[in-house]
């Protein structure tokens, strides 16, 4: 059985299917069992609550040191205060099931504290939520999926997967991943390309022919195509290709390490999208030129707690340290859309990524805001290479603002006597359809621009990046995004404002010879992409390149433009095998 999906992550992976679930927490029909065993039942959960989470006490305290480690046994803590407990069971006197009354009671202590105005004590809501969901669990008896427990060759096969997930997965036993939901610019895609793992994901309806683990599964995250079952034939063309896969990217291995040049000789600046410090050692060992865009947001995952500023300024310092004499470009805080931090405890929104999200957010928290930028403006210091970006900036005003906290946290270190650099450049994310417009306008106060495609179709084109539904409209290929980066990069040279882009179709390579023509000063990509990159570049001579940008820019539709593209492709690789 054959599905098409997006391509999300290159590669093909070949192996036994595992399904990843949420589990189902609806306790609507679990019927009432009397009084006095809703209470024992509770009871017992408890107990069982305490012993997981001392087990994982254990191992956070090994994996992850004691601060983790404090954070759930913090939880035991919470779940052993006996007014919490009286409050159950005087619940379920009133009638309630065990699991009612637990919900109910946890609810209102995490709403509770999702008011408060104690950033640290707002923190403990994430806490008891994280409490409430496995004491459910307990309680409905849902086997929880282990996930360092995959077999080697596995498929992980899910409705969604977040970014949070993808990080906890043991991914040398992985051969590929697999879901229903999302989309190439969508998070978990890209963190997939980031640890170099094949992915499919908007395969629609999947999950209905995948009912149960062990299924023999095709997944070829460079065709978007997932295969159930494949007969002998079918295996043996993917192996084949599997192979080709391998084959390439060994043949990529003369392109890590070495200078990026065009087809003309002329030097070319690379670099590379990093979440943390294990993806800047990856791109340091491809020899990125520095660092585009270090998305900070991906520190804030995975944990109950915020990183404070001491944290933050080793991780900043240590990336730095990788890079010296090479810029560090580290953007501020992007959370929101479908990147949710369940430590923030931010509301559910209608549309998230209209909503609060990003620079909104960090300005209109300055206590979190100021952490970061004392943290960045601290490592600053450590290297002279570290430089600020705001990401989802709409207007010159949001800039200013930005600005002026950090004008304070600079006072503010001052007054401490910490070393920091107080000449730190400032840039911009030009990703939404008015930094567009007031391009010009933001010139006069951003230090350089980064053109961010993914954010950037999404709002032109008024298409959700993570929809597959309109994945296909959310193309950066489209004559109005096109368009858009144009008038970025030549308002960048007319108010000598350097402009780079750091958007996922910098690792298309269809789109380097186009970017080339627009005359972009640098590109940040993947880590995993660097190498291939660095060889379509070499590829190109910027006569070639205008030639062919000439043509795409005279095209009517994102489909002309990538037939107009993919036949210059076919005509080169015909005079590449001629030659
Ligand atoms: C972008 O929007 O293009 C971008 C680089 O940022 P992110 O994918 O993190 O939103
Ligand atoms: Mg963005």
């Amino acid at each position: 059985m054959l599905f098409k999906g997006v391509a999300a992550s290159p590669g093909v992976g070949l192996g036994r299917v595992v399904i990843y679930k949420e589990p189902d927490l609806n306790y609507r029909n679990q019927p009432h069992s009397g009084q006095d065993n809703e209470k024992a039942r509770l009871k017992q959960a408890i107990e069982k609550f305490k012993i997981e989470i001392s087990k994982l006490v254990e191992e956070a305290e090994a994996k992850a040191g004691p601060q983790q480690a404090a954070i759930l046994t913090g939880q035991i803590t919470m779940l052993t205060d006996p007014f919490m407990i009286s409050q159950m069971e005087e619940l379920i006197e009133k009638g309630l099931i065990a699991e009612a009354a637990m919900d109910e009671v946890t609810q209102s202590f995490q709403e509770m504290f999702e008011n408060v105005e104690d950033e640290k004590m707002r923190q403990r809501a994430t806490d008891i939520g994280d409490l409430r969901k496995r004491l459910l669990r307990i309680l409905l008896g849902v086997e929880q999926l282990d996930l360092t427990a995959i077999e080697p060759d596995s498929i992980v096969v899910a409705i969604d997967l977040p970014a949070s997930v993808i990080t906890a997965l043991p991914l040398d036993r992985v051969q590929a991943l697999v879901t229903e939901i999302g989309g190439y610019t969508s998070h978990g895609s890209i963190m997939a390309r980031a640890l170099g793992v094949p992915a499919v994901t908007s395969l629609t309806g999947l999950m209905d022919s995948v009912k149960q683990d062990g299924l023999f599964m095709i997944a070829d995250g460079s065709a978007g195509e997932v295969i159930i079952d494949p007969d002998e034939q079918t295996l043996a063309r993917y192996r084949q290709r599997q192979h080709e896969w391998q084959n390439d990217q060994a043949s990529l291995k003369v392109f890590i390490d070495r200078q990026t040049v065009d087809a003309d000789g002329v030097k070319r600046t690379l670099e590379a999208n990093i979440g943390g410090m294990a993806e800047a050692k990856i791109a340091q060992a491809a020899g990125a030129d520095g660092v585009g865009l270090f998305r900070t947001e991906f520190l804030f995952l995975n944990r109950n707690s915020l990183p404070g500023e001491e944290e933050q300024f080793r991780v900043y310092s240590e990336v730095a340290s990788l890079f010296p004499n090479r810029e560090v470009i580290i953007r501020t805080l992007d959370v929101g859309g479908d990147k949710p931090v369940p430590a923030l405890g931010l509301p559910k929104e209608e549309n998230p990524f209209l909503g609060y999200r990003a620079i909104r957010y960090c300005l209109d928290q300055p206590e979190v805001f100021s952490i970061q930028l004392r943290a960045i403006l601290r490592a600053g210091a450590t290297h002279g290479n570290i430089k600020i970006m705001l990401p989802l900036v709409t207007s010159l005003e949001e800039v200013i603002a930005a600005k002026k906290i950090l004008d304070q946290c600079a006072g503010s270190l001052a007054s401490d006597g910490r070393p920091y650099d107080a000449s730190i450049k400032l840039g911009v994310m030009i990703e939404t359809p008015a930094a567009v417009q007031i391009v010009d306008l933001l010139a006069t106060e951003a230090d350089f621009f980064s053109i961010g495609t993914n954010d950037l179709a999404q709002y032109t084109l008024a298409a959700d990046r993570g929809n597959p539904k309109v994945g296909a409209l959310c193309s950066p290929f489209h004559p109005a995004v096109l368009r858009s980066i144009q008038t970025i990069i030549k308002a960048g040279q007319k108010a000598s404002v350097p402009v780079g882009l750091c958007g996922e179709v910098g690792s298309n390579p269809q789109m380097i010879p186009i970017l080339m023509a627009f005359g972009l000063d640098k590109i940040s990509v993947s880590p995993s992409s660097l190498a291939m990159v660095r060889r379509e570049l070499s590829t190109w001579r910027l006569v070639d390149a205008r030639e062919l940008t000439e043509q795409v820019m005279s095209q009517t539709s994102a489909n002309a433009v990538k037939q107009c593209i993919n036949a210059a492709f076919e005509r080169k690789s015909l005079n590449l095998n001629l030659a």
